[in-house]
């Protein structure tokens, strides 16, 4: 609306002049943008706050929830694998995170493009996912949103872990034993715990989102797919899927490990990176800054 451009144009004037619009969300719009004082091209991302009809309860929560956002970013700044975010600005209805822009566009959009990747270059990618979650983690951040949209490209190829929006944090959305019953994340990569509506611990989710976008990544399509939502959830309830033939013995262990549906019995994070898959020739593990 003219309100809202409005709104922006005053909070962003002579910082940073937005361009076409890179990707959208539920509450959010992200443009690519240039920082006027330096020259540099970035990423703004606007999240809209909520406006009326909404009730104050509605209200709060999604206060909670840009605050939330913004709060984990901050804390997991400083891995090479993690969007860095540069800037902050607030008007009365919208927030705009500024950040670094990905000139390599999503993972999402990487794969709808050029299609499945080999091994060797998933291996690369996947073994950045895990070292930024496993960063995530020791911060006590949990993402609860991992799958390709969430998983940006630089201009090198390498991958940048985003969108903390519905992340939970160790002593806040989790109880004393580490475990929460707030159903999120999108249907593709949710794990079966949170389907069964069980107390969950949000590592274990976060390592079955892994699993699914490692499948994804080099099947080219989802392990758990069907026409409808409740026959994709019993899908994913029932924890069986095929791999297609093309699958090395090593990957076909390691995807295994990740989508066991019981979660105790689920490969740790901490194991991922030791397993014989990620010790391909040409692959390196980056080393946390
Ligand atoms: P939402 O919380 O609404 O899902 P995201 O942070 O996931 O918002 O961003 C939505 C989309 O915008 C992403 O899937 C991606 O395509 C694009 N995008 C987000 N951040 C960047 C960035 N820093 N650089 C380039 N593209 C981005
Ligand atoms: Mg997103």
């Amino acid at each position: 609306s003219t309100a809202a451009a409005e709104s922006y144009t005053k909070v962003l004037q002579g910082r940073y002049d937005l361009g076409r619009v890179l990707g959208r969300g539920a509450s959010s719009k992200v443009y690519h943008a240039c920082d006027v004082r330096s020259g540099v091209y970035v990423a703004v991302k606007a999240v809209r706050k909520p406006h009326h009809p909404c009730s104050p309860e509605d209200a709060a929560a999604a206060r909670r929830s840009v605050e939330r956002e913004l709060a984990a970013l901050r804390r997991v700044q400083g891995h090479p694998h993690v969007v860095r975010l540069l800037d902050v600005l607030a008007s009365r209805s919208t927030v705009y995170l500024v950040l670094d822009l990905a000139r390599g566009g999503s993972v999402q959009s990487a794969l709808e493009d050029r299609g499945r990747s080999e091994e060797p270059a998933a291996c690369r990618l996947f073994g950045q996912l895990v070292s930024a979650l496993e960063h995530a983690h020791a911060r006590g951040v949990f993402h609860r949103d991992v799958k390709p949209e969430n998983l940006l490209l630089d201009e090198r190829g390498g991958l940048k872990l985003t969108d903390f929006g519905l992340c939970a944090f160790a002593n806040r959305q989790l109880g004393a034993d580490g475990l929460t019953a707030t159903a999120c994340g999108s249907p593709a990569y949710v794990a079966p715990e949170i389907l069964l509506k069980k107390r969950y611990d949000p590592v274990k989710a976060d390592v079955w989102s892994c699993g699914v976008v490692l499948f994804s990544l080099t099947a080219g399509y989802l392990p758990f797919n069907d026409g409808n939502l409740m026959g994709m959830y019993r899908k994913i309830c029932s924890g069986k899927f095929r791999c297609p033939k093309w699958f090395s013995s090593e990957l076909r262990s390691l995807i295994g490990r990740m989508l066991d549906p019981e979660p105790d019995r689920r490969i740790k994070v901490g194991e991922i990176l030791s397993h014989p898959w990620l010790q391909q020739d040409g692959m390196s593990i980056p080393v946390p800054v």
